[in-house]
């Protein structure tokens, strides 16, 4: 028995040794797709981690190799897709039969049997809130599959190797799954960090050059005042009430934007979130006519929810703003409201067909003060961000290039 101890833990600390390597290179994280490089990469490397297991096998009777190979192939396969799955599953399955013996086939069906199983539940634990759920269902699914071809045709030469090497085989699948959902937490734990410090850093200069910028403006407004009433030149007459409108509508820019970016919240009331969105949609549809954009919005139901009524409203309108914004030509805005995935909470899908975004451009969405546009700020994503976050919300972009993006505002509704 103990002739096994070693090759296991052998197996298992590589397993996790490149595991922990792999996450330092390639931070894991969720939402992002990956690219066609990253997933080849995440291929060699889960093809590594099988090659590792293969070269350590736990027992090897006869013509049978027993090992953890499988676990990297269904861990990449559930995190990654069908294409590092297959380079997986073809490097276990070319290494298996060129180790040969009779029951080479097996091996190589019970590679294919885990890559199919993992693959057909992808879909499921990519939108699954509760990853765990997915996990163990294709582990036990698996593990029992396993069982039942191994019992079937392979005999065993000592009696209590199977029980011993299904167990460590459960336990090792279990672990690495653990450890890479906490990776992936950690991960994204930091990266929110990270980006709120970015936040409070922007918001505090923004606040600081708002600030500066409207003392002399109000002294620029009071002595164009001064110069205007009683003035008897015709260009002074004519343009001064203009100058005077563009100040205060400056100065009301500043103020809203003071305001928004203060870190104390305004009152958050009941509010009827359809008539808020609706609201908002009769707003903005004039812009929307003026870009030529059709604005839609079709209402799932009655959402309640705990907001500042004029925040929220600013929200939408900086995403509609930008939807509008990304439109060439042809442009139709869908707004919907609908139950969350969760309990108890609300989606605000607002999908346009306009420019959309690549992965790289998807990253830096929210950070301040990048923009595309010569126009632009780059302020808008991240006041709209801090203030979902304020009513414990959650965005959550998906865009593709040349076809539109989809922005998802999740919110908790009031029972
Ligand atoms: P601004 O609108 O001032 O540029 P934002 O923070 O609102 O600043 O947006 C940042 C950038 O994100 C935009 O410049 C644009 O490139 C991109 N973006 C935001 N929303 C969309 C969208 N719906 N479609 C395509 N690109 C978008
Ligand atoms: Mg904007």
């Amino acid at each position: 028995m103990l002739d096994m101890a070693r090759p296991l833990l052998v197996n298992i600390a590589m397993l996790f040794s490149v595991l922990f390597i792999w996450n330092m290179v390639m931070p894991f994280t969720r939402s992002r797709s990956l690219s066609l490089k990253d997933k080849i990469l995440y291929g060699v490397i889960s093809s590594l981690m099988a090659l590792l297991c293969m070269l350590f096998p736990l027992e090897k009777f006869g013509d049978t190799v027993f090992d953890l190979r499988v676990v990297p192939l269904i861990l990449v396969t559930l995190y990654g897709g069908a294409v590092p799955g297959v380079i997986c599953a073809v490097v276990i399955s070319i290494t298996r039969f060129s180790m040969g013996g009779e029951f080479a086939y097996v091996g190589v069906s019970l590679a294919i049997i885990a890559f199919v199983l993992a693959w057909g539940y992808r879909g499921l634990f990519e939108r699954s809130i509760q990853k765990w759920n997915v996990i163990l269902k294709v582990g036990s699914i698996f593990i029992i599959t396993y069982i039942s071809i191994i019992l079937w045709l392979v005999k065993p030469s000592e009696p209590y190797f199977y029980p011993i090497y299904f167990l460590s085989f459960a336990i090792a699948y279990f672990f690495i799954f653990y450890l890479t959902e906490k990776l992936v937490i950690i991960n994204l734990q930091l990266e929110e960090t990270v980006y709120l410090e970015k936040l409070s850093v922007a918001g505090k200069m923004a606040a600081s050059i708002a600030h500066e910028i409207r003392n002399p403006l109000t002294t620029v407004r009071g002595l164009l005042q001064f110069i205007s009433t009683g003035a008897k030149d015709q260009q002074v007459k004519k343009y001064a009430p203009l100058m005077l409108d563009e100040i205060d509508r400056t100065n009301k820019i500043i103020t809203d934007y003071l305001t928004l970016i203060k870190p104390t919240k305004l009152d958050h009331v009941e509010v009827h979130l359809n008539k808020v969105v609706s609201d908002t949609i009769e707003l903005t549809s004039v812009l929307g006519v003026y870009h030529a954009v059709k604005i839609s919005y079709e209402e799932n139901g009655d959402f309640r929810i705990l907001t500042n009524p004029q925040e929220m409203k600013q929200c939408l309108i900086n995403l509609i703003k930008n939807s509008i914004e990304a439109i060439e030509k042809d442009g139709l805005i869908e707004i919907s409201l609908q139950n969350g995935t969760k309990r108890n909470t609300v989606d605000i899908v607002i999908k346009d067909n306009g420019s959309g975004m690549s992965d790289e451009e998807l990253k830096k969405i929210g950070l301040p003060f990048y923009t595309t546009k010569s126009k632009g700020t780059g302020l808008g994503t991240m006041i709209t961000n801090r203030l979902i976050r304020n009513m414990n919300g959650k965005i959550s972009y998906e865009s593709t290039i040349g076809l539109g993006t989809t922005v998802t505002v999740t919110l908790p509704t009031l029972k």
